[in-house]
């Protein structure tokens, strides 16, 4: 490198912490209890900093805000131009701390500098400055009723909105829920994951400067079990909006169903098909291949963990592949030349080693990988399976970890069988240059996204969300925006009309 380039690949260094207690009705406290706990990080195993536990007294304290704000407040009430006006600012203040908030969820989840750098925040940015442009933009139907009726309806803000949020991609899943929840001029709760609390807090305060009233954004910080399930079993909540495994989802739909009936969206675990066929581009498809489970160390949930190649190419493929892993550099997430940083927390990084047993116990073939590397932290080897059958361990169960499976298949039925032999339908993805069986494969596969010769390429304007066991409810585009909102039909008699 020249002094210019060498300088923008150093090794970047962590952030100050700033903010660790709970935003409740616009000022950060100590939890009741006066409780804390350990936020770790993932590339020593040890603590970041400690943070307030939150607890069920502190959700019932946040959940009362929401509520006053929500039912006495202004944010619902305000004119939706000005809701925008308030959330571009909010946009405008992350934007200008892209490089802080980067850097946390760096420290706090492993993820890549320059993929928050570059990727994550700006698209936080993004979905605010996209939602915000839809809260002057609102509105419901005129009915032209059957009898001497006339109608209308009222698209209103849904109320106090419970956000849990998991650790992977902390600041974006913290946006894309809260985003449109501001502009359908709802008050919130949000709960971040355990291991990945400080973003949250970081851009709660950027939401109070930018001049969002107090109360309509809380943030309590906390474990799932007390302070998650506190919220999705309170009596004044309207909605849970989730994101994270499939088993918290069906404890989440749970607590709804046995407090008020609360409205619940869930976003959750996935299983995605990647399917290569014979005519593709093998060093291309390699390479999509590779980011489709290797980025964010396999802690994304719609991950390309089932490969499925046509048998044409499954050889040069399969050698591709290893050849591929090779050049993967895994470590330091500050390091700009680093693909791969560690896996979240000790939990995550025992319960991939032991997936990786189990593919071998399975009688799977490990082509490549297959260990922790490094001295100290949670890194995991980008790891590869090849002869892997569909009943095995590592082809059903979501193992949120670096490790493809890779199938051979015949045909397009055959492709299209596999794929959908999953309990989950989040994502897929399609390699092909054929149209024909593009437009086959995509119409078959059951899942709620299908990115054809591209992977991970989202944006504010397409719904993002699974079928199946992956959950329901869409996050991006106006789908997005309608989960916060509720329609109200209002009806009038009309006399002596002429029609
Ligand atoms: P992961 O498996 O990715 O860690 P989880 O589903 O366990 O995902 O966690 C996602 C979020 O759900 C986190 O914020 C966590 O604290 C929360 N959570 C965990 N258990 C519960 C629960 N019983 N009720 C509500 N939220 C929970």
């Amino acid at each position: 490198y020249n002094g210019v380039a060498a300088e923008q690949f150093k090794v970047a260094t962590p952030p100050e912490i700033k903010f660790t207690k709970l935003l409740i009705d616009g000022r950060f406290v100590d939890s009741v209890s006066g409780k804390t706990f350990d936020t770790l990080d993932p590339r020593t195993g040890k603590a970041i900093t400690t943070v307030a536990e939150g607890d069920k007294e502190d959700i019932n304290l946040a959940v009362k805000a929401a509520r006053q704000a929500f039912d006495h407040g202004k944010w619902p009430r305000m004119p939706g131009s000005e809701r925008g006006r308030i959330m571009l600012k909010f946009a405008d203040l992350i934007d200008e701390n892209v490089e802080e908030l980067a850097k946390l969820d760096s420290l706090d989840a492993g993820r890549l500098l320059t993929s928050g750098m570059y990727i994550d925040i700006p698209n936080c940015v993004g979905m605010l400055r996209y939602n915000a442009g839809f809260a002057d933009k609102i509105h419901g139907e005129t009915l032209k009723m059957s009898r001497e009726f006339h109608a209308y309806t009222l698209k209103e803000p849904v109320g106090v909105v419970g956000i849990i949020i998991p650790w992977n991609v902390p600041t974006t899943m913290f946006c894309s829920k809260v985003s449109p929840a501001l502009a359908a001029g709802c008050t919130m709760v949000v709960k971040p994951a355990e291991q990945t609390p400080l973003s949250a807090l970081f851009i709660a305060q950027l939401a109070k400067m930018a001049g969002i009233p107090d109360g309509v954004l809380n943030v309590v910080t906390g474990f799932g079990p007390t302070a998650g399930a506190a919220l999705c079993s309170h009596m004044d909540v309207d909605k849970i909006s989730f994101t994270g495994s499939t088993e918290v989802g069906r404890e989440v739909m749970i607590a709804a169903a046995n407090s008020n009936l609360k409205a619940v969206s869930l976003e959750l675990g996935g299983k995605s098909p990647f399917i290569v066929f014979d005519d593709a581009d093998v060093d291309k498809a390699v390479d999509l291949a590779h980011m489709a489970i290797f980025y964010n160390k396999g802690e994304i949930c719609v991950a390309g963990s089932r490969v499925f190649v046509q048998e044409g190419i499954y050889d040069e493929f399969v050698r591709k592949s290893a050849e591929k892993a090779k050049s993967w550099i895994v470590g330091d997430p500050f390091d700009p030349l680093v693909c791969q940083g560690p896996q979240v927390d000790k939990n995550q990084f025992e319960k991939i080693l032991r997936y990786i047993d189990y593919g071998k116990e399975d009688g799977a073939t490990l082509l490549t990988g297959g260990k922790a590397c490094g001295e100290k932290g949670y890194y995991i080897e980008p790891t590869i399976f090849t002869d892997v059958k569909e009943d095995m361990r590592i082809a059903k169960d979501e193992i949120f970890g670096p490790v493809m499976s890779l199938m051979k298949f015949k045909t397009v039925e055959e492709a299209i069988e596999k794929a959908n032999n999953t309990r989950y339908g989040l994502a897929a993805g399609i390699v092909t240059k054929d149209i024909d069986v593009a437009n086959r494969v995509s119409r078959s596969v059951r899942a709620g996204v299908v990115w054809i010769n591209c992977y991970f390429a989202f944006d504010n304007d397409a719904p993002f969300g699974g079928v199946k066991m992956s959950g329901f409810g869409k996050d991006g585009g106006l789908q997005g925006l309608e989960k916060y909102l509720k329609t109200k039909t209002v009806v009038t008699p009309i006399y002596n009309s002429p029609w």
